[in-house]
């Protein structure tokens, strides 16, 4: 049977969020549209109904709101699959997928983002796919930063919670810009301004977001027949640049160096890239797309007189897609690169003339090249 009211869902819309419209229009929190309405029991709850198919849901769904199970399923995460990552995981970490770190009812982690500034020119509030992505960060159309947390009480958003707690009677105020926790308006109180020094640098990221939300080849530079080898690359690049033995080894100041981003971790460097708060996503995703804006010689350029080599991109999750393998075997293989006799001389006279000791160490690590192979190179010269 029909509900009274049943909003369609907006064209990029996340299923959880036009569920919630439904239930609030129909002047229902969402655990009584479940368990009234839909006949669902409690258990929904605790799945993330966005990526976890509930078959029960998208039938009840296509029978309250006459809008077929397939455009249905087009609201949920897994619509994403086979362009960011082969396959949605549904019970556990998904990449690029932020967790939202379900325990009992509640949810731990900041796993939906929102723009405030969508919200508070917008009368229908709702919350987009693209928002449960970790890669974005950014509302293109406002050029501001996102949201990750209410701003009055700081708790993670949830708009699913709108209501918990009150009877089924009780009218609940038809808006989803509201805290599910605290109740007020999460588009107040918030400034989304993006820091002025960062400004400069969004450029790239930013091209690269538009042209996700339009389906084009996100990093054109490439030239990469599939998002997929795109975002493959994307994530071992992160990956083997946020590893602790190499980030603390000379990337981070030389991010810092070259771009003025500081990337400082809250979390502990051993946390993946999802789970980092927004804040520090953000400036990762500056850094990352400051280095493909001219790929491959900006990751040289940060590997230079640091430890990061071939051997950052070991034992990770997964091997390097062939653009990124390419460059990593080319030109990040320091145990087979090897300075010239004549480069080795003239670091060796410049470590000197400022008053710095010639070791081996140092001059490997002017020369960007192993110790071992610039010992044996030192040694032949002397
Ligand atoms: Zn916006
Ligand atoms: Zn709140």
């Amino acid at each position: 049977m029909l509900l009274p009211m049943h909003p369609k869902p907006f064209e990029n819309e996340l299923l959880s969020s036009w569920v919630t419209r439904i239930a609030l229009e129909n002047g229902l929190y969402t655990h009584a549209l479940y368990k009234s309405c839909l006949g669902l029991d409690s258990s929904i709850f605790i799945r993330d109904i966005d990526k976890f198919f509930v078959p029960n849901l998208v039938d009840s769904l296509e029978q309250s709101t006459g809008l077929t199970s397939d455009k249905i399923k087009k609201l949920m995460l897994t619509g994403f699959e086979g362009r960011i990552t082969e396959k949605i995981i549904i019970n556990s970490a998904s990449r690029w997928i932020l967790p939202l770190g379900i325990y009992h009812r509640t949810r731990k982690n900041k796993g939906v983002v929102y723009c405030p500034q969508c919200f508070a020119e917008t009368p229908v509030k709702y919350y987009k796919r693209i928002w449960r992505l970790s890669f974005v960060v950014m509302c293109e159309k406002h050029l501001c930063l996102l949201r990750d947390c209410c701003p009055h009480c700081e708790r993670p958003i949830d708009y699913q919670r709108l209501g918990i707690g009150k009877t089924q009677f009780e009218t609940p105020s038809n808006d989803l810009g509201l805290c599910g926790s605290c109740t007020l308006p999460l588009w107040t109180n918030c400034s989304s301004e993006i820091p002025s020094e960062y400004i400069e640098l969004t450029g790239a990221y930013l091209s690269f977001l538009k042209a996700f939300t339009l389906n084009q080849p996100c990093i054109p530079l490439l030239k990469q027949p599939m998002e997929l080898q795109e975002f493959n690359g994307l994530w071992v690049l992160i990956s083997s640049i946020l590893r602790k033995h190499y980030f603390n080894s000379g990337v981070r100041a030389n991010i810092l160096k070259f771009t003025g981003i500081d990337i400082h971790s809250s979390t502990g460097t051993h946390v993946s890239f999802d789970q980092r708060p927004i804040e520090e996503r953000f400036k990762i995703l500056l850094a990352i797309f400051w280095i493909l804006d001219k790929w491959p010689d900006r990751l040289l350029q940060l590997a230079g007189g640091t430890i990061y080599s071939k051997s950052a991109f070991k034992d990770l999750s997964e091997s390097p897609p062939f653009w990124l393998n390419t460059v990593i075997h080319r030109h990040l293989d320091k145990t087979i690169y090897s300075a010239t006799d004549d480069e080795l001389l003239n670091i060796e006279n410049y470590l000197m003339t400022h008053s710095i000791v010639p070791t081996t160490k140092t001059i490997a690590l002017f020369a960007n090249m192993n110790k071992g192979t610039c010992r044996d190179k030192l040694k032949t010269l002397r």
